[in-house]
């Protein structure tokens, strides 16, 4: 195995479904359609770059209106395709009240998701608002992880006011931070490099035991310097490998990323050591890997 890739959304036709009115406005920024992929194609993609995908539902109804990647799909995939998919990422809009959290319950104890991912540029919301501190509370007595997006987003990029959609949710500081100091056994993991609050990122990670990062979303060459510097130093245990695939294909990102001077024992770290750690994925890797064994034997 090459990489766990941590942050990964379905390139099939769901994709498309879920973030409707921003397609058109991703397809001028990526230069390229949108195109949805199989199931079958999509494993491949994954298979080829030899790496073991997280892949992300998707729910911000109440405030986009957009449709739904649901997190039986999600749990689903890692049924279909237990080779490629590690159980990946439920997500429920946190305006949906008691249902998400019943919701959130059952993806995780029942579905058996390793833990939600939440967008608050998308679903609109302060994940330090008090009035969301249940779903902390929850995630944290049942040893679940939190992905949770930082900085700016594709989505609604180029678009007359950026599609509606508000950058200041995606702060570090106070949100990240906030929750971190207030559920110090919840492990959150701030999805990208959180630019234009990278800083901000660092200095949560380094005061925040139970801190982390993916660095998805950006390829390896355009991440900021400042963080560049520091994942090879005083966060070598704190970066986790993610993609944002179907933006970009995994070995493209781990291509590069070797290319930027990381060592040998930094880059095992990043592309999956941490995340077995803090993610805690050791029996889920396992599980993957031995299923690979057996898809590969009946492929000779
Ligand atoms: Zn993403």
């Amino acid at each position: 195995m090459r990489a766990i890739d941590v942050h990964c959304h379905p390139s099939t036709k769901e994709h498309s479904i879920s973030i409707g009115k921003f397609v058109a406005a991703m397809e001028v920024l990526f230069g390229k359609p949108v195109k949805a992929k199989t199931e079958e194609e999509m494993a491949n993609d994954f298979r080829r770059d030899d790496v073991l995908a997280m892949m992300i539902a998707m729910d911000a109804q109440s405030s986009t209106g957009e449709g739904i990647i649901t997190n039986d799909f999600i749990a689903g995939l890692t049924e279909r395709f237990p080779d490629v998919f590690l159980p990946g990422w439920a997500v429920v809009d946190p305006w949906k009240g008691q249902w998400a959290l019943q919701e959130l319950e059952r993806a995780i104890r029942d579905l058996k998701l390793t833990g939600p991912k939440w967008m608050p540029i998308l679903q609109a919301f302060y994940p330090h608002d008090h009035r969301f501190y249940p779903f902390w509370d929850l995630c944290q007595s049942l040893g679940a992880p939190v992905l949770i997006h930082c900085g700016t987003t594709a989505l609604g990029q180029g678009m007359d006011g950026g599609g509606g959609l508000k950058l200041d949710y995606a702060r570090p500081i106070p949100a990240i931070d906030n929750i971190a100091a207030d559920f110090p056994k919840l492990t959150i993991v701030m999805a990208h490099p959180a630019w234009p609050w990278t800083e901000e990122a660092i200095a949560v990670m380094i005061h925040k035991k139970n801190v982390f990062m993916d660095i998805s979303g950006w390829r390896p060459r355009y991440i900021p310097d400042v963080l560049k510097k520091e994942m090879k130093r005083r966060l070598q245990d704190k970066i986790l490998y993610g993609s944002d695939y179907p933006g970009w294909s995994s070995a493209q990102c781990l291509d590069e990323l070797q290319m930027e001077g990381v060592t040998d024992a930094v880059a095992e770290k990043i592309f999956h050591k941490n995340a077995i750690r803090a993610l805690n994925l050791e029996d889920k890797v396992k599980r993957a890997l031995d299923a690979q064994k057996i898809y590969r034997a009946t492929k000779k």
